[in-house]
């Protein structure tokens, strides 16, 4: 949960998560679905399906017992070095190295690493400065000393020097100036249609089988060939949200539900939508579309009495 995702925001996911798995064979036993839906709101759902089978295979090959050898850990969907690494110096207190983003910087400014931290050159330079750091006792506390360095006293910027424990062995004179980055790609511009089409409160969704695979978003709208009295002339809903290097902007328009295909869409009664998985942005797209529906419903009453 916590890959790309900050400590704050992960904190009542992980609590949620851990009242609805208790162990890794409720994790197994789970359907796709269930996990997808306990994962919404925290993106990058390779993560979660990630999970979900590293989970079964856990159940199936080890027992249901976590593995504690890195090379095992390693061989389970979704765990690289850095995951593998982690989980047997935190879970197993095993001395290994570790680079994430507050040690690696706390390690390009020790070693003076000039060479980018995301090139290959440099993070081949930060393992091995990390290895040659790494304390057996206790293992677990050596790597949440240097996280805490890196976040308290080895800061982005203004580092804190002069109260640096590790000062005396730091080899770097311009510490601001590092860690380096390669440029980054550029951010593209995307602009994404759906529709939301309605009879009474149920809602027509779509199973997605791409970016969210396996959840359920409103259905996709190619806006050419449409004849025009079919859509409603203005998106009724717009927002704009990250996705990799895209800057996505989605629109959804009103539409009737001329064309329902079974194969892939299906009709949900307002009070099953809490019960599957959907993405955030359509989510919020949905709840305000019920909001204002609802506010001119009630605003219809009072001026009828
Ligand atoms: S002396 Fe400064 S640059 Fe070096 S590790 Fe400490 S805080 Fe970072």
């Amino acid at each position: 949960m916590l890959q790309q995702t900050q400590v704050a925001a992960v904190v009542p996911y992980y609590n949620r998560w851990l009242r609805r798995f208790p162990t890794i064979r409720s994790l197994a036993r789970a359907t796709e679905s269930d996990v997808l839906h306990a994962w919404q709101g925290l993106g990058y759902y390779a993560r979660a399906r990630n999970l979900h089978r590293c989970s079964k295979l856990i159940d199936e090959k080890f027992g249901g017992i976590f593995p504690s050898d890195p090379n095992e850990l390693k061989s389970l969907p979704g765990i690289g070095r850095y995951t593998a690494n982690a989980i047997a110096a935190f879970a197993f207190d095993q001395p290994l190295p570790l680079v994430e983003a507050n040690t690696g910087r706390v390690l390009a400014r020790l070693f003076n690493v000039r060479d980018p931290i995301d090139s290959s050159s440099g993070r081949r330079k930060l393992w091995e400065s990390s290895a040659k750091l790494v304390c057996s006792k206790p293992a677990r506390d050596f790597q949440n000393a240097m996280m805490d360095l890196g976040s308290l006293i080895c800061i982005v910027r203004n580092p804190r020097c002069q109260i640096c424990p590790v000062r005396k062995f730091c080899r770097v004179r311009d510490p601001a100036s590092l860690p380096r980055k390669r440029k980054r790609a550029a951010i593209v511009p995307l602009i994404e249609s759906h529709r939301l089409c309605t009879i009474g409160d149920a809602l027509l969704l779509e199973q997605c089988y791409q970016r969210w695979r396996g959840m359920w978003i409103l259905p996709r709208l190619e806006l050419d060939g449409l004849k025009p009295s079919s859509l409603s002339p203005r998106p009724i809903h717009t927002s704009v949200f990250p996705f990799t290097n895209h800057r996505v902007t989605l629109r959804v328009y009103r539409q009737r539900a001329h064309h329902v295909d079974p194969r892939v869409q299906r009709w949900f009664r307002k009070e099953e939508l809490n019960a599957i998985p959907i993405p955030s942005p359509h989510r919020r797209a949905i709840n305000a579309f019920f909001t204002s529906k609802r506010a001119a419903e009630s605003h219809r009453k009072r001026s009828l009495e």
